[in-house]
């Protein structure tokens, strides 16, 4: 039997990656991570996979981001009992990212089935718990970079720092075969570089058969951005959100960005080159990673994220009152919320009391997916929906994307061509199609042949031969265009918040009923 690639997720979207690789002796994932973003894509995280987890004999996790790991304890409770090999780094903020994310799935549910009771619709059950997300960490076993891991019968792996967060890396597969073993590298989420919190992503030299790499952000062109520079740049965002009045609020992604940003924050503060004022983190899962980055984070002899502690200017807010007293504070301040896409967490909190008000400043520091309400604050909506509820959007919404943790499509590029020469063929995942189609671009003019790059579909499979592939058939849980594409949840707050802003808007009560009758003679069934 030939091995097998099917790409389970993160395949014409960024979210929910998830690689199994089937070989003569044994079945392998290359993460599991949990889809985000609209709901049509969330609603697989409910379904059963797409394979049977008790067959998978380990997972290889490149890190802990809940895109790549995040089903998981769903995997443990269909079945699977082998180990998860992840770098030590990797393991410690699983263990409060997971558990983080079963609180989640258990308070959605709570609230999901109040309202289905209310309907008279059937109760549904988390996707798992705190308990089950606990009980996973067991099957953890922790890797070093750079050393060859036995990790399943005839196949090896070896981790090199990818420089996108704390403990992650890319993954180097080596599969016994007759002929000797088929190489393939998968890249995970790979770092800018150049940065002071992070290693330069590394990898593999010296060619191999295949190579799947992410292309999140593909079609991206950032300007090299010194660590002062970066640090400039977010002191201007400070006195500009100053300037108007405050406070300033940053959608945090928990882990790492909420780190550098803190360390950024604080280093700026302590040197006086933005009004000094109170900093707030208002996230438990946040204050619980800065724990494991003072433990875990170290660069050589030295910490970088050494100075952020809850003393002086920053605060920790850990119970949900704490937050709501933010409320009562006016005038020039900082707080950081979760969730960085503005889609879940505390931080839709703030947004509904803040978001209205022009003194306020909203500063968006990383990506911002597709349906997410991040992506339209950004996109320059002036009405948005939250939890149901309609918002004018008259706070300044900033974006600041040197914090970004993902490599752009020169890095990218380079990252590739330093790997090659690839025998086989470069799979582009994990990445929306636009982007995909860029980096893909990009690579046929630096010489790479158009047939040797693959963007792979959601459930798509191939054999892998040495120098190419066949596409074997595959039962495809959605339609090849939908994973990236805005649904009909999205199109119903669309058509809402339009309604909304035209009824606003018109001369007089007249007209807004005139508006009102049309549509509903639209909405009478067609005799
Ligand atoms: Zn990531």
């Amino acid at each position: 039997m030939k091995t097998e690639l099917t790409f389970h997720g993160a395949a014409s979207c960024v979210t929910g990656f998830c690689a199994r690789l089937r070989t003569e002796s044994a079945t392998v994932l290359i993460d599991c991570g949990l889809f985000q973003g609209p709901k049509t894509l969330k609603a697989l995280n409910y379904q059963r996979f797409p394979f049977d987890a008790a067959a998978v004999d380990a997972v290889l996790l490149t890190h802990a981001h809940i895109d790549h790991s995040g089903q998981l304890p769903k995997l443990m409770r269909a079945g699977f009992v082998g180990p998860i090999y992840a770098t030590s780094g990797t393991r410690a903020l699983c263990e409060i990212m997971l558990a983080d994310c079963g609180h989640i799935q258990e308070s959605e549910v709570e609230h999901l089935n109040r309202r289905n009771e209310r309907r008279g619709r059937p109760l549904v059950e988390p996707i798992y718990t705190v308990r089950d997300a606990e009980r996973v960490m067991r099957q953890f076993a922790a890797v070093d970079y750079e050393q060859w891991t036995q990790v399943a019968q005839g196949v090896r792996a070896r981790w090199w720092n990818a420089g996108h967060i704390l403990g992650s890396a890319s993954i180097e597969v080596e599969v016994d075969e007759a002929g000797g073993p088929l190489r393939l590298l998968f890249s995970g989420d790979l770092g800018p570089g150049g940065r002071d919190y992070l290693r330069d992503p590394t990898g593999p030299a010296g060619g191999g058969d295949h190579l799947v790499v992410e292309s999140t952000y593909g079609g991206a062109e950032r300007p090299p951005c010194s660590p002062a520079e970066r640090r400039a740049a977010l002191a201007k965002e400070m006195m500009n959100a100053h300037e108007a009045g405050g406070p300033l609020l940053i959608p945090a992604f928990a882990v790492e960005r909420t780190q550098e940003l803190l360390a950024d924050l604080i280093q700026i503060v302590d040197a006086c080159e933005a009004p000094p004022g109170e900093i707030f983190l208002d996230s438990p899962l946040a204050i619980k990673a800065c724990d494991v980055f003072l433990k875990h984070g170290w660069s050589g002899t030295s910490n970088p994220f050494d100075r952020i502690r809850a003393k002086g200017h920053l605060h920790y807010l850990e119970k949900p009152w704490e937050s709501d007293e933010l409320d009562n504070l006016r005038g020039w301040h900082v707080i950081m919320a979760g969730s960085g896409m503005c889609d879940a967490g505390r931080v839709r909190k703030h947004l509904k009391r803040l978001l209205w008000r022009r003194e306020a400043t909203v500063l968006l520091t990383g990506f911002q997916a597709v349906g997410t309400l991040g992506r339209l604050l950004q996109d320059g909506r002036k009405t948005v929906r939250i939890q149901g509820e309609p918002f004018q959007v008259r706070a300044h919404i900033r974006a600041l994307d040197i914090y970004s943790g993902h490599a752009d499509g020169p890095a990218l590029q380079r990252w590739i061509e330093a790997r090659g020469p690839i025998g086989g063929r470069l799979f582009l995942a994990h990445g929306e199609p636009e982007a995909a189609k860029a980096l893909r671009e990009r690579l046929i003019a630096a010489g790479f042949s158009a047939d040797s790059i693959v963007s792979p579909v959601l459930d798509q499979s191939f054999r892998l031969e040495r120098t190419g592939v066949v596409e074997s058939p595959s039962q495809r849980r959605l339609g090849a265009a939908q994973p990236a594409a805005l649904d009909w949840h999205n199109a119903r707050s669309e058509l809402l918040n339009d309604l909304e802003e035209r009824l606003d808007r018109a001369q007089d009560d007249a007209t807004r009923l005139g508006l009102i009758e049309r549509l509903e003679r639209d909405l009478q069934p067609k005799a």
